[in-house]
């Protein structure tokens, strides 16, 4: 039986690649993958078999990459970050369903999880995720700009964090101009914004800045954006989003078991 790995192999370095991910590749007899992807992870494959195709080739690959599983062989098709995450698992699943394919049939289906570029953007910018959050991918490759614009304005009026991934590319360059026009309708222009390129890979940058001066930044493919809420801090150039507890505890009544004492009028909601 013929199985296909899919598998996310976070953001760019090895250390923060999960042991599944390299297991995934090493199993493998044919990867499959956008050239940038497979150049990431060049080391690990070897001399394996490689099908590199252009990243506007997604279809085809999924395509190719169930045809050769179901010659027998173990492919691994690799995504960045994490493959569920505007990656290739869902294409694979659509390819399969198409086929009629059910679990236990020949290919056998592994996806591997990976550290997402959200994850380790916010690791690098301190702690802005925390609380409630949003995804949204900016590219209208696949989606109508209507469908994203909509979605941007509502998790502004939410006060979700937001993480912004495809922000900009060369062709690609208004999204992000009219999703800052419809966050600031919502938002403080003081709002903090982390901007980090190319996160745990060579030429890695991370800037905090605010809502009103983001687009004088570098922002591009390799790209994410993290948007604070309106309880969101910048602290010497980091960016942390509290916990959400503000009125449960205090941090400066920790008692000697380094417990937080609840406030006095949230005795009683210790929920969490
Ligand atoms: N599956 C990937 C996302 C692919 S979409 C994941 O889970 O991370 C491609 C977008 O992901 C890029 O435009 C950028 O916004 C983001 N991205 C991927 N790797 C990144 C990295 N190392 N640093 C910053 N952003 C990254």
């Amino acid at each position: 039986m013929g199985k296909i790995f899919v598998v996310g192999f976070g953001p760019g370095s090895e250390e923060h690649m999960t042991f599944r991910a390299r297991q995934a590749i090493e199993q493998s007899d044919l990867i499959v993958g956008y050239k940038t992807y497979v150049d990431l992870v060049r080391d690990l494959i070897g001399d394996r078999e490689v099908l590199r195709t252009g990243m506007t080739e997604e279809v085809t690959r999924a395509q190719a990459a169930v045809e050769q599983a179901k010659s027998g062989r173990t492919v691994a098709v690799i995504s960045s970050g994490d493959a569920g995450v505007y990656g290739m698992a869902g294409l694979i699943y659509e390819v399969l369903m198409e086929q009629g394919w059910e679990p236990g049939d020949d290919p056998e289906i592994e996806v591997v999880p990976g550290i997402s570029a959200v994850n380790a953007v916010a690791a690098l910018l301190g702690a802005p995720l925390m609380h409630d959050f949003a995804a949204i991918s900016l590219s209208d490759h696949l989606t109508p700009w209507e469908v994203i614009a909509r979605r941007v304005e509502a998790a502004a009026a939410a006060d979700f964090v937001i993480a912004l991934y495809n922000p900009k590319s060369g062709r690609r360059t208004q999204q992000i101009v009219e999703t800052q026009s419809i966050l600031l309708r919502y938002r403080d222009p003081e709002t903090p914004v982390g901007i980090v390129k190319s996160a745990y890979r060579q030429r890695q940058r991370v800037d905090v800045t605010t809502l009103e001066d983001m687009l004088n930044h570098e922002i591009g493919m390799l790209t994410t954006l993290i948007i604070g809420n309106s309880s969101t801090r910048e602290y010497h150039g980091r960016m942390v989003t509290p916990r959400g507890y503000q009125r449960k505890y205090t941090l400066t009544g920790a008692n000697e078991r380094g417990r937080l004492d609840p406030m006095p009028w949230a005795l009683g909601s210790t929920k969490d």
